[in-house]
């Protein structure tokens, strides 16, 4: 548990939280702050702040769960589709630092999180950079 950290609390059971979900090692509950109706938090029960940080079984114990978590949040706020988000460090907009994942349920024209702001690269850069970053993954 990080000191300071508030989901390592709410984890802890010394802050409440809406729960939807908890097993041994993950903890589940509604975003205080929702984007949508069912804005749902996942989160480890151990503090990482980034998901390149936690281990490969903790990472396997959120992926074994959202899929279940997510089905039921939009089944129950009767939603047709929605954003898994997970944020990683203050440029990538993430606030509270302790890995989590955001279901957010999302409706036809619902107007939320438009499509970002792509373009396009010549093949060539895109070839040189995947090779790089292909050489680099230990
Ligand atoms: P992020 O920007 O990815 O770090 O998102 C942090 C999220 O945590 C925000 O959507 C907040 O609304 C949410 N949040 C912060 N404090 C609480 C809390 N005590 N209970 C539930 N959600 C929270
Ligand atoms: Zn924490």
């Amino acid at each position: 548990m990080s000191e300071d950290c508030i989901f390592c609390k709410i984890a802890s059971g010394l802050l409440p939280c809406s729960k939807v979900y908890e097993d041994e090692h993950v903890l589940s509950f509604l975003d205080i702050a929702p984007i949508s109706l069912g804005h749902t938090l996942i989160i480890p029960k151990d503090h990482y702040e980034r998901f390149e940080e936690c281990p490969q079984d903790v990472a396997a114990n959120l992926a074994k769960c959202i899929g279940k978590i997510a089905k039921a949040v939009l089944n129950i706020v009767d939603a047709q589709d929605y954003n898994l988000l997970n944020n990683n460090g203050s440029s990538a907009g993430q606030v509270v630092g302790h890995v989590h994942f955001h279901i957010i349920p999302r409706h036809r024209d619902d107007g939320l999180l438009g499509r970002w702001p792509a373009s396009e690269m010549p093949k060539e850069k895109l070839e040189e950079l995947a090779s790089r970053i292909f050489q680099s993954i230990e």
